[in-house]
């Protein structure tokens, strides 16, 4: 692309007063964010920004650190585990530095690093409190694993430390750049189909002897299905409606005599109530395997995603048959780490903010208090955000 910067002295100082806050000014008051993109690839023509994943599980293994071989603005540049044979083995199969590995005690040493940029933190959920902070107190970039934290008051020390520090903080939540759910966030934004009376959302998994045993460790997890994988049927319904929710009902599914669900719930079906009168019925449990579904039924006809939620296969119908749901499946891991890594090189807000975090943190608390208590609960008071498309 042309563009009227004929030096690379001169880009370079422009692209310098974006990262001191121009850039968003611009972009915001022109109109320019889309045009704005040749400057992130000029960026990352130079160098990609370099990711640390915290905690090198099943989700950093299986898919993030493949992502970031995908990558355009961004790539796997360091670690940070607690096993030295992990270590070893990213360090051979990823070409990674020695310098760019770190463990839990040496992680703080991460601020002395220009070849990390972003910290990624994907630890069980209690965890995600103490790296996100300590990653800000070391000058980095966040993305953190949803649920953002296991209480309010941590989420709210999260975004804290990251306004501090004045770096950017984002939510793990792939699905805002996932095409289906985009679609399900626009057409059910505009309401294409008419008003939205009603939305149905499921998800779970069966949890058994494979399954990592911190989720249902209450300190570890903070709660059970609910965190884990009811998340996403909340967060779609949030973002297909376009509202938050005035009040919730809830209720917990029984015990299945596993043995397993000692400190967490078993499963919990829960009714969000939006302003409007309109209501969302959700299901989610650790008892069934269950494939993912969001669906909207609003005046004049019908949208729905089934399955909803995976990292791939989703697919989506319409009453209208009007293929406006028939969408191509993506990496979702890459289109997400792609586009914060340009929210940092732009200087542009993120979609999916720690504030996003919080408000979800708030309704999923609202949802145990009611399903404790068979009482319903205001959420009048919790962060109104909305990704707005
Ligand atoms: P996992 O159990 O597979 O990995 C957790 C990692 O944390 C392991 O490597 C473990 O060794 C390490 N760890 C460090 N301290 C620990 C401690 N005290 N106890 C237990 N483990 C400890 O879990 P996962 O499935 O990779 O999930 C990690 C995070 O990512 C969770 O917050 C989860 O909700 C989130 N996640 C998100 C998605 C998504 O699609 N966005 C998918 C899966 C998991």
């Amino acid at each position: 692309m042309s563009n009227s910067f004929d030096s690379r002295a001169s880009r370079r100082d422009f692209l310098r007063a974006l990262s001191l806050g121009a850039g968003a000014t611009l972009a915001g008051s022109t109109g320019l964010a889309q045009p704005l993109s040749w400057l992130a690839n000029d960026l990352a023509a130079e160098r990609k920004l370099g990711v640390a994943l915290v905690g090198l599980g099943n989700y950093s293994t299986g898919q993030l650190a493949p992502a970031l071989q995908q990558t355009r603005f961004c790539q796997l540049a360091g670690i940070v585990t607690g096993s030295p044979a992990k270590a070893a083995q990213w360090q051979k199969q990823y070409r990674l530095p020695a310098g760019n590995c770190y463990d839990y005690k040496t992680f703080d040493r991460i601020a002395d690093n220009p070849a990390i940029d972003i910290v990624y933190v994907v630890l069980p959920n209690a965890l995600h409190a103490e790296y996100v902070v300590r990653a800000a107190q070391a000058g980095k970039h966040v993305i953190c694993e949803k649920p953002m934290a296991t209480s309010v008051a941590d989420a709210r020390r999260m975004i804290a430390a990251m306004e501090k520090a004045g770096r950017k903080l984002s939510i793990g939540y792939r699905l805002h750049f996932e095409p289906h759910n985009q679609a399900m966030m626009r057409l059910g934004q505009a309401q294409t189909y008419g008003a939205i009376r009603h939305l149905a959302a499921d998800n779970g998994f069966k949890f058994d002897s494979g399954s990592t045993p911190w989720r249902v460790d209450k300190k570890l997890s903070g709660g059970g299905p609910l965190m884990d994988m009811g998340i996403y049927c909340l967060q779609g319904c949030l973002y297909t409606k376009g509202q938050v929710p005035v009040a919730v009902t809830a209720s917990f599914t029984p015990e299945t005599g596993t043995g397993y669900f000692k400190e967490v719930e078993a499963g919990v079906n829960w009714q969000l109530r939006f302003a409007d009168g309109s209501v969302a019925d959700c299901r989610t449990t650790y008892a069934d395997n269950m494939p993912g579904r969001l669906r909207a039924d609003a005046t004049g006809g019908w949208l729905e995603l089934a399955p909803a939620f995976g990292y791939g296969g989703l697919a989506g119908r319409t009453s209208k048959n009007d293929g406006l749901l028939n969408l191509p499946n993506i990496n979702q891991q890459a289109a997400q780490l792609d586009d914060f890594a340009q929210c940092v090189l732009l200087n542009k807000p993120t979609r999916v903010p720690g504030e996003m975090g919080l408000r979800d943190v708030q309704l999923l608390q609202a949802i145990y208090r009611a399903a404790e208590t068979g009482q319903p609960v205001s959420t009048k008071d919790v962060v109104q955000l909305i990704d707005r498309r």
